[in-house]
């Protein structure tokens, strides 16, 4: 079904409701499967919580998403109290996802409830599916009571959905909770993790890193143990990777959970729908794009300048940001820093007059970019990245290698697999150190390993591109989905 053949038979179009986890990286690709769905032929209602959505509309203009077709959003409260503080409700992720256990659940049923009363008298087409993020488990139970097919939709890698199914046997291990913080430094992170088939070679600190607590009751590790409990085994589940990329972990996870169908790289597959559609240009950042970064771009050099983004929800103490900043001004390289306002924990960002001196026109700072934009110039050699997934998908899509400084979460998961397994990064050391920054630099922009890293990078661009092309395992996945779950009659 295409958007155009449905014509004036809204009432025949299948309406999917979407609900991404509310957080920047779990918005983004979700709306790119909206949109793609939205071009297949489907009505859609995409739900963020209100303090998002607010956001949304200020970053993007008040009217941004009038006048779109077939294509609605619609609210929820994220039952936090800050809403309208300076804070970012989406970074203080514990109380998030303590929320969206206790909160969710009863205003997203009055929600599915209020658009059934508006199909009933016609101004909508029924719903007919659920696509849901996987961590917002509580919509299995809303798709029970209404009958209606619930797809999850897991944003992140492979592996760490695998880490993840496994974190029972880490507590069962005895692995975690651990007995003190002093095995966060003692060594204990070395141990071999080697009873989880599709990972090689992993050490407990290459595992999603919410097992590093001391607390028995620790709200991260809680939330996604039972996540992992509440997914059931016949659960369809939509993967933003594609095969080749993690052949290993996806095959393992097909005997745990049968109905996987990897799509990704979403941006790549998106390029296959026409671009001249309302809804092509539309993102969902939350911050307000500063685009004049690209004319900057416009003045280097191809492949010299290093893109600097540790995404939305990293912190990193002055200290750290101070190193990170010495070690590019010492490389010498050129290189565009995206600093948001709240990057430093407790304090501002202060970089010195003798630090800005330095870098004069070799270095930009702004708050936010067109990322996807930024990553696919001509200028950018290499990418110095928190190892968010969609970062480091979108950074494969554009064949750009990367430095990586993972943060939290499937972060070291990623960099594990960046730097060991797809042999397209190198990691920088949590404890950073500006020699080391300047060193990892030049090896990456101009060094033999950085050319090694660059070709493998564009190796996996390409293989993304055959899989997203028509053809394609993700391109036939996605059709697949659609007519084996989302199109099927309850
Ligand atoms: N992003 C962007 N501009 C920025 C920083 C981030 O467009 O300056 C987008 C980026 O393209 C990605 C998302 O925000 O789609 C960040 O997701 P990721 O998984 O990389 O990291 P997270 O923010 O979840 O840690």
């Amino acid at each position: 079904i295409s958007s155009s053949n449905m014509g004036n038979f809204a009432e025949k179009k299948p309406h999917a409701v979407l609900i991404p986890y509310p957080a920047q990286g779990h918005i983004n690709p979700l709306f790119k499967l909206a949109k793609l769905l939205h071009f297949k032929g489907f009505h859609i209602t995409f739900v963020n919580t209100e303090y998002n959505h607010k956001r949304l509309l200020k970053s993007r203009g008040p009217k941004a998403f009038d006048g779109l077709i077939d294509f609605t959003f619609e609210t929820i409260p994220d039952g936090l109290t800050s809403m309208d503080g300076d804070g970012d409700v989406t970074q203080d992720v514990p109380s998030l996802c303590q929320s969206i256990r206790k909160n969710f659940l009863r205003p997203y049923c009055e929600l599915l409830s209020r658009l059934d009363e508006s199909a009933n008298i016609g101004l909508i087409p029924h719903v007919t599916c659920l696509v849901s993020d996987c961590l917002m488990s509580f919509t299995i139970q809303a798709a029970e009571k209404f009958a209606l097919p619930n797809i999850l939709f897991f944003p992140a890698s492979a592996c760490s959905l695998l880490c993840i199914l496994h974190y029972r046997s880490f507590v069962e291990k005895g692995l975690t909770p651990l007995k003190d913080v002093s095995y966060l430094t003692n060594g204990y992170l070395e141990t071999k993790v080697d009873w989880i088939p599709g990972l090689k070679n992993f050490r407990l600190k290459d595992i999603v890193d919410f097992i590093r607590t001391t607390d028995p009751n620790d709200i991260m590790l809680e939330f996604f143990i039972d996540m992992a409990d509440r997914v059931p085994r016949d659960s369809k589940i939509i993967l933003n990777t594609f095969n080749e990329l993690e052949s290993d972990v996806i095959n393992a996870l097909f005997s745990m959970l049968p109905s996987l169908y990897p799509i990704g790289p979403l941006p790549l597959l998106l390029n296959q729908t026409p671009s001249n559609h309302q809804l092509a240009s539309l993102g969902t950042n939350l911050w307000k794009e500063d685009i004049k970064c690209l004319e900057w771009l416009e003045s280097k050099e191809p492949r010299s300048v290093v893109y600097v983004n540790f995404g939305s929800i990293t912190v990193m103490t002055l200290e750290q940001l101070l190193e990170f900043a010495w070690g590019l001004a010492n490389s010498k390289k050129p290189f565009l820093w995206i600093i948001r306002p709240d990057l430093v924990i407790d304090g501002s960002v202060v970089l010195s007059s003798e630090f800005m001196n330095e870098i004069s026109d070799r270095g930009l700072i702004v708050n936010w970019c067109p990322q996807e934009q930024v990553l696919n110039h001509p200028s950018i050699g290499g990418f110095l990245t928190h190892c968010g997934w969609n970062s480091i998908t979108e950074s494969i899509c554009a064949g750009v290698p990367m430095l990586c400084w993972p943060f939290f979460g499937d972060q070291p998961t990623n960099s594990r697999f960046i730097c060991s397994e797809w042999e397209i990064g190198a990691e920088i050391d949590t404890n950073v150190k500006r020699d080391e920054v300047e060193k990892l630099v030049n090896e990456l922009m101009v060094g033999e390993k950085g050319k090694k890293m660059r070709q493998k990078a564009m190796e996996l661009k390409k293989k993304a591109l055959e899989n997203t092309s028509p053809g394609g395992c993700s391109y036939k996945n996605l059709d697949k989905v659609i007519k084996e779950v989302l199109l099927k009659q309850n």
